[in-house]
């Protein structure tokens, strides 16, 4: 299927790792030019190499934090005027609520709240002009079935969810959809670091732990990052325009609720 969107352009943040890569990867191979960030230079310039390896659009990497109003600023003076934004940055830690103070909070609603909503303030508008964009937020699956470790993360994603659902309707009259994918378990550096921590807090081995959380699953795995990407893809393909304002679960079907 061509997703008819060669030769777009899309800011992918946080992407040199993970999902946010999956999504820049898929995109890339569909002929769209990939403009990419993340903190660790190295890092980012590693994947950039590999992007460009697959042949596809072609890839620009700004080492940056997402979150702050510089790395927003040097992203969007990277690529103006985006045709697609793909939404990203870390997660919060998980822990206590009565651990966590107002900057921690802060932090929080900057990285999956604030800065989504102030990167769709700088696109949009052209975006609608031009009568296309595809705007994909990557949240959590928590968002509809909150984590309690994962407070923070509950909190903030919940406020990015409500603020979309509000424009998603105003903007897709001029073929600009905006929507979450949520994903559950996918087997990224995130989720290994989470395993990690539940390995130790219950003496099991990595292996272990692994293991049982992927056979929890009712697909009895971790999803892919790739299959992360290829869905993230489809949802910004000149077919998904009557697609907006939408939560899009991929955990197996984890979420075992019928909406
Ligand atoms: P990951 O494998 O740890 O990758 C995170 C990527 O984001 C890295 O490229 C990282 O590079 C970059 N990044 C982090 N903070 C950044 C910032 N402030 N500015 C710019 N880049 C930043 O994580 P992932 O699993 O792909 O997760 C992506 C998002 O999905 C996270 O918000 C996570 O909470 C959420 N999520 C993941 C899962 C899962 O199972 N994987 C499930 C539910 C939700 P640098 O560190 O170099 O900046």
């Amino acid at each position: 299927m061509d997703l008819g969107i060669a030769g777009k352009k899309a800011i992918v943040c946080a992407a040199s790792k993970g999902l946010g890569k999956a999504c820049a990867e898929s995109l890339a191979r569909e002929g769209v030019d990939v403009t990419i960030c993340a903190r660790t230079e190295e890092t980012l310039n590693a994947t950039a190499e590999e992007i460009r390896a697959l042949g596809g659009g072609s890839v620009t990497a700004i080492a940056c934090d997402i979150t702050s109003q510089a790395g927003q600023d040097a992203i969007l003076a990277a690529c103006p005027d985006p045709d697609i934004l793909v939404n990203n940055a870390g997660g919060p830690p998980p822990g206590d609520f009565r651990d966590w103070d107002r900057d921690d909070w802060i932090k929080a609603v900057d990285a999956n709240m604030l800065t989504p909503i102030f990167l769709i303030k700088a696109t949009v508008d052209g975006m609608m002009d031009r009568k296309f964009g595809r705007i994909v937020n990557i949240t959590s699956s928590a968002v509809k079935a909150p984590i309690d470790i994962l407070g923070l993360s509950n909190g903030a994603r919940a406020g990015l969810t409500g603020f979309v659902a509000g424009i998603a309707r105003k903007t897709v009259r001029n073929n600009v959809t905006i929507n979450g994918l949520l994903p559950g378990p996918f087997y990224t550096d995130r989720l290994i670091s989470n395993l990690k921590v539940t390995a130790e807090k219950s003496g099991q081995s990595f292996e272990e732990a692994a293991a049982q959380k992927a056979a929890s699953n009712p697909a009895g795995r971790f999803g892919q990052a790739e299959e992360f990407g290829d869905y993230c893809a489809y949802l910004c393909s000149a077919q998904a325009g009557y697609i907006t304002g939408q939560n899009v679960l991929m955990d197996g079907g984890n979420f075992p609720g019928t909406l």
